[in-house]
């Protein structure tokens, strides 16, 4: 680790919660450089639904990379970028309904998706406000910044971030209120104070949050309320899409239709980086070029995109799988909470489940042991309280009992010695 602390940069983050070197990996389990076997319950922060090195989706860009197919062309016209609209189009978006949704591939990170899709609702509109949500997080360049809730973050970016106004998700005000029925109220109320908005931007679980999940009758009203004002209506699922709670798109369970829809991390499939945004056709008024990139599209990653999409998604069976494996895990979570009495809480959807331990002195000490006996786990929440559980969606039973054994084992030693 010396090479690390003397000449990469204090920024980096998780080869300080995480001291070891990786070396090798495939599906659930990570090796570091001294053999050492580690259980993965953060899949990159969600970017790796489907396991490290997955040998299916590796095969298809296997045989690609030895035909000297196009790796990079801009965004020219390639055979792998037609057989992934293709795809994507009948596959996922025609199967559920989806209609008439065009595609942008932006430049690879996420944060660069949600600034195309807030340029593009901020063109369309003429109006500059976007509505945000209380513990939400769109990613760190100035834009996406803008609409993220943490202080750090926002600190970090050294400018004033204008352009947003946060309003309560839903259960921010406790269960009694729906705070749809204030964010209602003053964006009709034209002395509210609060500019009329060019879009809201919402995550139906706030991911790095605190998985904070949202009811599905609260988006509908989000939904109903930007049409109502004549806001664009975003969903970023850059994080929960992609089957991370059970369905391909992490909204479909409430019906929505988004004007635009944000994807990135796990949508190549393969831990490459690809990133885009579905935009509904009429509100495709973009000009070309006016949102441009180097890296748009890299085709490498859009064929295991397809893949993925090909392997995973052509049948509901995934996607059962998903839901009953995160009924596993929910009730074997729960079963833990349980035994240390009331003091914590397991909330999310399908595969995205957080473990509120209320404090982040016990949800750091139980990561850090869970570490040392070989689980990757981490944090998340405005304290860093939550542990973030997003095991891939491929892990087998026995590895994810395997794995929550572990974070039982480091919790109850957690709870013992309290450091
Ligand atoms: C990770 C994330 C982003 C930002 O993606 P980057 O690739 O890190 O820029 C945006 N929105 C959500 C919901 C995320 O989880």
């Amino acid at each position: 680790m010396r090479t690390f602390e003397a000449l990469e940069s204090n920024v980096r983050l998780y080869s300080r919660s995480l001291p070891d070197v990786f070396s090798r990996a495939r599906g659930s389990i990570m090796l570091t450089d001294s053999g050492r076997e580690v259980i993965d319950f953060l899949s990159g922060a969600g970017a790796l639904n489907y396991g490290h090195n997955n040998h299916e989706i590796k095969a298809a860009i296997t045989e690609y990379l030895a035909s000297d197919a196009i790796i990079h062309g801009l965004d020219m016209a390639t055979p792998a970028k037609r057989e992934f609209m293709e795809t994507f189009d009948s596959v996922i978006l025609r199967e559920r309904g989806l209609q008439n949704y065009r595609f942008q591939f932006t430049g690879p990170t996420g944060a660069n998706a949600v600034e195309a899709a807030l340029k593009l609702s901020r063109k369309i509109t003429g109006r500059q406000n976007v509505i945000s949500f209380t513990h939400g997080y769109h990613g760190l360049s100035l834009g996406a910044a803008s609409v993220t809730g943490g202080r750090l973050f926002r600190q970090a970016s050294g400018v004033a971030l204008s352009g947003a106004t946060f309003m309560p998700y839903d259960g921010y005000l406790g269960p009694a209120v729906d705070p749809a029925d204030y964010l209602r109220k003053v964006l009709r109320d034209e002395s509210s104070g609060i500019d009329a908005p060019a879009a809201i931007i919402v995550e139906t679980v706030q991911g790095e949050g605190g998985i904070n999940v949202a009811g599905k009758e609260w988006l509908r009203s989000i939904q109903a309320i930007s049409k109502d004002v004549g806001a664009l209506f975003i969903v970023d699922d850059i994080q929960m899409g992609c089957g991370r709670t059970g369905e391909f798109f992490s909204f479909e369970f409430a019906g929505l239709s988004p004007d635009i829809v944000t994807m990135s991390k796990s949508l190549s499939g393969y831990g490459l980086p690809l990133s885009m945004l579905l935009i509904k056709e009429e509100r495709d008024a973009w000009r070309p070029g006016e949102h441009t990139a180097t890296f748009r599209g890299n085709n490498l990653a859009l064929v295991s995109a397809t893949a993925a999409i090909n392997i995973y998604w052509r049948s509901r069976t995934f996607s059962q799988g998903v839901q009953r494996m995160g009924e596993v895990m929910r009730r074997r979570l729960e079963a833990i909470a349980f035994e240390h009495g009331n003091s914590f809480e397991v909330r999310g959807r399908g595969m995205a489940l957080g473990f509120d331990c209320q404090f982040a002195e016990i949800a750091e000490a139980a990561t850090r042991k869970a570490f040392e006996k070989g689980l990757i786990i981490e944090r998340c929440g405005p304290g860093d309280q939550v542990i973030k559980f997003l095991p891939a969606l491929t892990i087998d039973l026995e590895t994810l009992n395997q794995g929550i054994d572990i974070f039982d084992a480091a919790l109850a030693e957690t709870m013992k010695q309290p450091e």
